[in-house]
């Protein structure tokens, strides 16, 4: 899905949510403590995103 959502599919505030029907949709958290700057399921791909974290990618 990385590709597909750009931005979001990278983001740390990113999370994939899977319906019954096996529809994927990605939801971002930040709408929750700033819904006036965040919506909750952005429309994709993100291009663009003041609030886009990066995930880091943890080596084992
Ligand atoms: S902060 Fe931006 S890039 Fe990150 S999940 Fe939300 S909308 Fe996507």
């Amino acid at each position: 899905m990385a590709g597909e959502a750009g931005l979001c599919g990278l983001c740390v505030w990113a999370d994939v949510i899977r319906s019954g029907r096996g529809s994927t949709f990605l939801r971002c958290r930040r709408s929750e403590a700033e819904p006036q700057r965040f919506v909750k399921y952005p429309r994709l791909p993100r291009l663009e995103c003041d609030g886009f974290e990066a995930v880091s990618k943890v080596m084992p």
